[in-house]
């Protein structure tokens, strides 16, 4: 197979001139977000211009124009104007509104509900909707603009982490804010790999370890289970809870004082601002007794008080929850607490002495890895990894990687990636498809290559067509397109429809036919027309989504017909002809609005008609 020059310090294929010499590692989190690089041999963390905080919350807030504020200064905005202010952004990444689940109350502002079930989520802001991508770029914009006013050059090049759990949809969807925010992204990182870079854990390429990662954030835990041999991460077992953290800890605080100092619970309610007071009270309390025995303050008429040993029976079960994740987690990897050789600790919340403590009482460990500030670790072995991607094998490495993101065309032509760029191959990878007509028995299968959203910017590989599917329901088949590039550079391409088995295995063209130019051309095109791509995704995807919701309400309205009222049949009709002109036109939140529209008004009648069908099926029933 033809071995491909990559320049890793530039992160793409070798050219003359490097132009900047700096890939930095980003931690892209819930509640904060920073901005590593590597000096003098050492990772560092970039402050704000202050020179005072390396954390830059990841909260967003619009203002009447759209304009967006990011950070610190966003922050104040989430009491004062919480529908138009963005926290946890990251708990959307890659998400479809049924997979909130119970938890859509969790979010202030509004999430998209829609019938159309992959369709990932949006977030509406007055007549604007923003995907999760969009938002983490304006977080990751606002570090790549600190990174470049420290350092005073172009930012171009970063690792970013992410979540062990993270699926495929989550890290593409990272990788995607990336290239929003002008990043080329040379590489997604898992958190506790970073974390574990950081300690020098993983750099020795001899070392075998394995190595529990406890992270105790402000609002999640995760436990991770790695083993590290030579140089190779490998996830065993992931375990935790995605609504436990700092602010649990914070909650139980208040909880207590609440009951202690008869505070009235109906009082709270009404008056924000004591609340707001309590909240702030309780967690600077959490934060002292980290060093100190006692804590006292006065809030409006009452003095609080906390010590330490009450605060730790507080938050006792909760630490006990998290030691019951660890369990789980050591248990799903099927080893025993022995095997683990060293114990991490990440987020903020594990400054807590009583953490770190019972974490290193149930590892049964002398001493745990915790030198480092838990809240910068992530990012610091970010820029590790960075460095080990452009320094450590001389600027270039013939390294048997795909050089351009591989996969295939979907609806209205957009670019779905199967194999991102830079994958080690060989690499199996598959996703799921269905049909989007009724009976439909034949499926085109286009594979392109390129970091285009719009695959008529890409490298066509070749295509074919997967005949014989048995007709079915549009979004019934199960159509598996299945990618595998061995190490001889030849890309297999597999589509299966796995209710009936009809399958088809076509060999494509090379990716490695391609010039170094050429390469080099289309991964420059990728970042430059970044924007514009992802307005064109966006459009595309509303007509898609609209297409489908207009078919949807026609079906709906036969089905419906006798329990719709004729002022509702009417109403039903005309938010979907708006819908049908909007969907013609350029404007996707113009798209958006009207199907936001149609679902409102639609879903309590689709409730009705459930109610119906579930009672007329109780009336048939004999109890
Ligand atoms: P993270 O999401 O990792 O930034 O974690 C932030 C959490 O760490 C918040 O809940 C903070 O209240 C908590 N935290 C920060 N400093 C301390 C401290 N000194 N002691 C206890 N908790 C802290």
């Amino acid at each position: 197979m033809a071995r491909i020059p990559i320049d890793l310090v530039k992160g793409n294929i070798k050219k003359e001139e490097p132009i900047s010499n700096l890939i930095v590692g980003i931690d892209l989190g819930t509640t904060n977000s920073l901005v590593a690089y590597i000096k003098d041999n050492q990772p560092v963390a970039i402050k704000d211009e202050q020179g005072k905080h390396t954390l830059v919350p990841s909260v967003i807030h619009f203002d009447e124009n759209h304009d967006a504020t990011v950070g610190t200064n966003a922050k104040a905005y989430l009491v004062k104007d919480p529908q138009n202010t963005i926290f946890s952004v990251k708990r959307l990444m890659g998400k479809a509104f049924k997979d909130l689940g119970e938890y859509q109350d969790f979010f202030s502002y509004k999430i998209i509900d829609t019938e159309v079930e992959e369709t990932l989520v949006k977030i509406r802001i007055g007549n604007k909707f923003y995907t999760p991508i969009e938002l983490s770029a304006k977080i990751l914009s606002q570090l790549k603009e600190r990174a470049e006013n420290a350092l005073n050059q172009p930012v171009q090049k970063a690792v970013i982490t992410v979540p062990a759990y993270f699926n495929d949809a989550q890290r593409q969807a990272t990788r995607d804010a990336g290239k929003l925010a002008g990043l080329d992204v040379l590489r997604i990182v898992n958190e506790p790999t970073a974390a574990s870079l950081a300690y020098g854990i993983g750099q020795d390429k001899e070392m075998v370890k394995t190595v529990a990662v406890y992270d105790l954030g402000g609002g999640t835990f995760d436990i991770s289970i790695l083993n590290i041999d030579h140089g190779i991460f490998e996830v065993l077992a992931t375990n935790g809870d995605t609504f436990l953290g700092g602010d649990d800890l914070d909650k139980a605080i208040l909880e207590h004082w609440k009951t202690v100092y008869n505070i009235d619970a109906a009082q709270l309610k009404e008056n924000q601002s004591l609340n707001q007071a309590l909240r702030i009270a309780a967690e600077t309390a959490k934060k002292a007794l980290s060093s100190s025995n006692d804590f006292q303050t006065q809030v409006e008429a009452w003095t609080l008080e906390l010590d330490r040993s009450t605060f730790e029976q507080l938050i006792h079960p909760l630490v006990q929850k998290t030691l019951a994740a660890c369990a789980a987690a050591l248990k799903d990897a099927d080893l025993d607490k022995s095997a683990i050789d060293e114990v991490i600790m990440v987020g903020g919340s594990t400054r807590v002495p009583y953490v770190k403590e019972q974490v290193r009482t149930f590892f049964e460990k002398e001493s745990i890895n915790d030198d480092l500030n838990p809240d910068e670790v992530v990012a610091l072995g970010a820029a590790v990894q960075a460095d080990i991607l452009a320094g450590n094998q001389k600027d270039i490495l013939l390294l048997d990687i795909t050089p351009l993101s591989l996969g295939i065309e979907t609806m209205g032509g957009l670019m779905d990636v199967i194999i991102p760029r830079n994958t080690k191959v060989p690499i199996k990878a598959g996703r799921q498809y269905t049909t989007s007509v009724d009976g439909q028995k034949n499926l085109k299968v286009s594979v392109y290559q390129g970091e285009r959203d719009l695959v008529a910017d890409n490298r066509l590989l070749g295509s074919f067509v997967l005949r014989g599917i048995p007709p079915m329901p549009a979004g019934l088949p199960k159509i598996e397109i299945h990618f595998l590039l061995n190490a001889d550079g030849i890309l297999k391409v597999r589509a299966k429809e796995l209710r009936s088995g009809v399958e088809q295995t076509v060999e494509v063209r090379s990716p490695y036919g391609i010039s170094e130019e050429d390469m080099a051309r289309m991964l420059l095109d990728s970042l430059k027309n970044a924007k514009t791509d992802m307005q064109s995704r966006a459009l595309i995807e509303a007509r898609t989504e609209a297409d489908h919701l207009l078919l949807a309400t026609s079906k709906f309205l036969q089905q419906n017909d006798a329990i719709m009222s004729d002022e509702e049949k009417t109403q039903v009709s005309k938010l979907a002809e708006a819908l049908k002109e909007a969907s013609q036109g350029e404007d996707k939140d113009l798209i958006n609005t009207c199907m936001d529209e149609l679902n409102d008004y639609a879903r309590p009648i689709a409730h009705r008609s459930m109610d119906n069908t579930i009672s007329n099926a109780m009336q048939g029933k004999k109890v």
